[in-house]
């Protein structure tokens, strides 16, 4: 399917031309759609069809309502990082039975919260936590469900911020210390062990190290079960990969597939963790160029769009197509770096590219669906951009765009 595609010279979101949304909610504007969100959702659910299975839609990614609300609709899980993410779901009419909770720095208020709504399970990234999770259920007479995140020391082949799941990482217990710390696990009483699991990074463009990662999960599983500990589910965490230019990831069945197989008749139910390819080609980021500058060593299309709203440029390097929302003028192709009003010259969106781009016209930065909202701030005070999502021939504003007032509610001077 293709959510976003132009008709008569001008792209479209389905049904809904940008250049309506753009004159209607103004720019900068994340712009959604909700049947290339569902499709990806489905395309999951489809590919898992032959295990029990639980998707839980990574919120970190995008963690708009409307985004959540709209899977939460089709029986989505959640895996979340923090209590703010917990209450967005909740909000958004999310399953907190449905819901997991990864990272590595869990608050006793979080924990606490979590237990109290009745998650389904909590992630343990090392034994402090293990035992902070233990003594706020023991006060609340809980018994708190939870999986071991082991880190099996596999290259993901990623961007290096984004890789988690080897030894260097800071994330997961290393998979030898993990029989250990599952016994112990075993013997607090007000735990109950139900799962084992890992995630090893993000934009993932091949399957050979998901496939590596659950080799070694099961291997654990085996040793574990054989030792008396009984694991419920495997959850193989998120990363699967998206094209933002040329890459060339699995398709979501063919990575279903591979690990199906590895894990047919092995456990009783799959848990997995997809953020971008749920949602990343699922949204664009819409600017409007404000000036163009000529310098006798470069062409800088300037727009209103910036790293604060967009930072995955100036944070991984990251590639993302600039498509012209308006093809119509004969304006020259010319090369050009596209680049916000942030005062840092790590604030651009693209380089050397060849683009037509001219004062006044409209830009659409593509894949910009995950990790480009979720990741906004305030830098150089600068309220963050719209969210709209597009169903069909609708256009929902479904975050209005911040005031500078609302930048200021809670400051003082002395
Ligand atoms: C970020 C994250 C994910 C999602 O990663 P994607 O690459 O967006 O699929 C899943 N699980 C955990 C624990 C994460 O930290």
């Amino acid at each position: 399917m293709q959510a976003f595609a132009y008709r008569d010279g001008v792209l479209h979101a389905e049904g809904v031309a940008l250049t309506g949304i753009a004159g209607r909610h103004g720019t900068p504007t994340y712009v959604y759609s909700r049947a290339a969100i569902e499709a990806r959702w489905r395309a999951f659910d489809q590919g898992f069809a032959c295990l029990p299975h639980l998707i839980c839609y990574a919120v970190k990614a995008n963690s708009n309502l409307a985004v959540l609300g709209v899977l939460a609709r089709l029986g989505s899980g959640f895996d979340i990082v923090s209590v703010g993410e917990l209450e967005r779901v909740l909000r958004a009419g999310g399953d907190p039975g449905k819901v997991v909770f990864a990272g590595v720095g869990k608050r006793e208020d979080e924990i606490a919260r979590a237990l109290e709504v009745g998650i389904r399970c909590f992630n343990v990234e090392l034994v402090p936590e293990l035992e902070r999770i233990h003594d706020v259920a023991r006060r609340m007479g809980a018994r708190a469900p939870v999986a071991l995140r082991v880190n099996p020391d596999v290259d993901a082949r990623t961007h290096p911020y984004i890789a988690t799941g080897m030894k260097q990482n800071k994330f997961g217990i290393p998979a030898d210390e993990a029989l250990s710390v599952y016994e112990y696990a075993t013997r607090l009483p007000h735990l109950k062990v139900t799962g084992i699991g890992c995630h090893i990074g993000s934009q993932l463009t091949e399957v050979g190290p998901f496939d590596d990662a659950v080799a070694k999960v099961l291997d654990l599983v085996h040793l574990l079960r054989a030792r008396g500990v009984e694991i419920e589910h495997i959850d193989i965490g998120g990363g699967l990969g998206i094209q933002y230019r040329d890459e060339e990831p699995p398709a979501v069945h063919a990575y279903a597939e591979l690990i199906s197989r590895r894990l047919a008749g092995q456990v009783k139910e799959v848990l997995m963790e997809p953020g971008r390819a749920i949602v990343g080609n699922a949204g664009i980021l819409l600017t409007r160029v404000e000036y163009v500058k000529e310098t006798p060593a470069k062409r800088f299309v300037i727009v209103d769009a910036a790293m604060n709203d967009l930072i995955r440029p100036a944070l991984y390097e990251a590639w993302h197509e600039i498509l012209r929302v308006r093809r119509d003028s004969d304006a020259p192709v010319a090369e050009c770096d596209v680049v916000g009003p942030v005062c840092e010259t790590g604030d651009f969106l693209a380089r050397n590219r060849a683009i037509v781009a001219v004062q006044g016209d409209l830009l659409a930065v593509m894949s910009a669906g995950a990790y480009g909202f979720s990741m906004s701030s305030n830098y150089n005070a600068r309220p963050r951009a719209a969210e709209v999502m597009v169903d069909g021939a609708q256009a929902y504003l479904v975050r209005a765009r911040e005031t500078v007032g609302q930048l200021l509610a809670g400051e003082t001077t002395l």
